[in-house]
């Protein structure tokens, strides 16, 4: 089945350019001007409109048993979500008990989505244990097409590594040319913090913030750096949510630390008063690392701009209101962490990325789709428009005003953290591997098109 967008004005990384894409098998066969449409194509009329590579979220929550409770989406509602919103590959964390077994977390990792994802996928494998069997397996998961590991300095007891399992993680990963990424907070100031703020009576949404403060991120950062150093380990820093944590990773870059920045669209454009608003709604905005003080954000921002930060993703992990949130009414420390935003990322960072002058149209893509996808060694399959890639390809309208609302949402989950926040521009079309997948914000494609994307390592 073949595809023809036409009169486009092609964006990627690099290039700003108008022509037309001609797609068969696939993938991208011809760019050029004033292509022929034989008879039986699909033919796009993309005039006026951007088109942008199928953009890349590098953290996401699907299957994710988590405090007690599960997150709502399944692959079949998260990667329509992702797909509406012009996302079209999804890298989801495995995260598995200290009590689970490597393989057996990535079998059934890897078997919620196999057969059941619109867009395509793959897996960061969670090192939540470090021993000789967890080393084995591990290694035989990196020959099954994973090429990264995430540890959490946080979480301990529940995912959390010690330091002597992070010294063995980042050996085994640099051995095996795998980059680790990380969640950086200390636990231990974390869980003295939370039993001294609990024993105040303060126990609202709104010291959950309070509870893991800036410093207690950037001196996570800086451990992991330290451990990385004696490695010379490839890493990347998940969900980095404010100055310190930023620079603590800078500084350690500037020292030759082989270190990728991550920051989210919640940490872009919400702050903690949201965490603080009353009845309980604070807890729709609990996650960790915590939204910060607004001041942090224009540092954020201007670090996206100038690529000191590499990717905007969403560690989309959705947990209803009722029901979920609701658990820690007089315990922060027991609302489930994360705010749901995989299908909102793009159209957020569009309007208030590109529309305010803060991003150009080439960073947009590049922190949304190429860095992602080259990091991670994705790229040039996904991540970019040239003859030989993927053809996910997402027609963008700039026109296009809209309101962000769980009435229209399609994430399984009971809010959305951006709720009545006016969205300028969204996709028209979006493809998967040339077939058309969304149509103005209606997901009309193959629910089951999606693949298993195998990754090599040492793609350095
Ligand atoms: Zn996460």
């Amino acid at each position: 089945m073949a595809l023809l967008i036409r009169n486009g004005r092609i964006i990627t990384a690099t290039d700003d350019y108008v022509a037309d894409i001609w797609c068969e098998d696939q993938v991208i066969t011809r760019i050029g001007r004033n292509l022929d449409s034989p008879a039986g194509a699909t033919v796009i009329d993309a005039a006026g409109k951007y088109v942008f590579p199928g953009f890349v979220d590098p953290h996401v929550h699907i299957y994710l048993p988590f405090m007690g409770t599960y997150a709502k989406d399944t692959y079949e509602t998260a990667s329509k979500a992702a797909l509406v919103g012009g996302t079209t590959t999804l890298i989801e964390m495995i995260c598995p008990s200290r009590q689970e077994e490597p393989l057996a977390a990535f079998e059934l990792w890897k078997g919620k989505a196999d057969g059941k994802s619109a867009c395509d996928f793959t897996f960061h494998m969670g090192v939540t244990r470090y021993d000789s069997a967890a080393e084995s397996q591990l290694k035989e998961i990196v020959r099954a097409g994973l090429s990264s590991f995430k540890v959490f300095l946080a979480y301990k007891g529940a995912f959390g590594v010690d330091d002597t399992e992070l010294y063995h993680t980042l050996k085994l990963a640099k051995s095996l040319g795998v980059i680790v990424t990380a969640h950086c907070e200390n636990a231990e100031l974390v869980a003295e913090l939370q039993k001294q703020l609990l024993a105040d009576g303060k126990t609202g949404p709104e010291y959950h913030e309070p509870s893991r403060p800036e410093a207690v991120e950037a001196e996570g950062v800086h451990h992991l750096m330290t451990f990385a150093q004696m490695h010379d380990a490839h890493c990347y820093i998940v969900h980095t949510s404010c100055e310190p944590a930023v620079r603590a990773a800078l500084a350690a870059k500037q020292r030759g630390v082989k270190v990728w920045i991550e920051t989210l669209i919640q940490y872009l454009l919400l702050d903690k008063t949201y965490a603080e608003r009353p009845d309980f709604e604070g807890s729709k905005f609990v996650m960790s690392p915590p939204l910060r003080d607004k001041r942090n954000q224009r540092f954020l921002w201007d670090n996206l701009a100038s690529g000191a930060i590499s990717t905007v993703a969403t560690d989309h992990a959705p947990f209803d209101f009722k029901g979920q949130k609701e658990m820690g009414r007089g315990d922060f420390t027991k609302i489930p962490n994360g705010i749901p935003s995989l299908e909102d990322r793009i159209n957020m960072l569009y309007t208030h990325g590109v529309n305010t002058g803060r991003l150009d149209l080439n960073r947009l893509v590049r922190a949304g789709s190429t860095a992602a996808a080259k990091i991670f060694g994705l790229f040039p399959r996904k991540g970019t428009i040239a003859v030989g890639s993927d053809a996910d390809l997402v027609v963008y309208d700039p026109a296009y005003r809209g309101t962000v609302s769980v009435r229209t949402q399609t994430m399984a989950v009971d809010y959305n953290p951006f709720e009545g926040m006016t969205i300028e521009g969204r996709p028209s079309v979006v493809t998967v591997r040339g077939q058309v997948a969304v149509k103005d914000g209606r997901f009309v494609g193959d629910p089951k098109r999606g693949q298993y994307l195998k990754r090599e390592p040492n793609h350095f």
